[in-house]
């Protein structure tokens, strides 16, 4: 079965510093006998890496110099559904505390606190709301 999985989780670099956040070996063995895994960054599809590190203010993603940058991440994650609209993807298993692939923890900006709260990031929560199941890194 096929599932789309966070990319830098697989060891790309391609996180907003320009670094991976790569499983360890357990984990990763896990996910490639039951899955298929194909690799997507929301992000680096649509801004560069390395990047302004990002989170949500209200339901706006805003970048650390202040730019707002909803439209980018809204981008990437209508990417990630298209792919999993047409590989048959019915399963995505995202990092977590990302604004675009958390599960159960994004990135906020609330009350003068840089934080994480209980949410989903922008990736995640659109492609719930298709019907794609969603796995957090901390369940695998
Ligand atoms: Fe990893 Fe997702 Fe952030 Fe890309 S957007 S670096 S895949 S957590």
């Amino acid at each position: 079965m096929k599932a789309m999985i966070s990319k830098c989780m697989l060891g790309f670099p391609c996180r907003y510093d320009g670094k991976s956040k790569p499983l360890n070996d357990e984990k990763l063995n896990k996910l490639n006998e039951n899955y298929e895994l194909i690799p997507f960054c929301p992000e680096a599809f649509s801004l560069p890496t390395p990047r302004p590190a990002a989170r949500f203010i209200g339901d706006k993603i805003i970048d650390i110099n202040g730019v707002d940058k909803t439209k980018e991440f809204l981008k990437g994650a209508n990417e990630a559904l298209r792919i999993c609209r047409e590989e048959n993807i019915k399963i995505f298993i995202g990092k977590e505390k990302s604004p675009s692939c958390g599960i159960k923890k994004t990135s906020a900006y609330i009350n003068g606190c840089e934080c994480k709260c209980d949410a989903p990031g922008l990736t995640s929560k659109i492609l719930k709301e298709n019907g794609i199941e969603l796995i957090s890194e901390w369940e695998i």
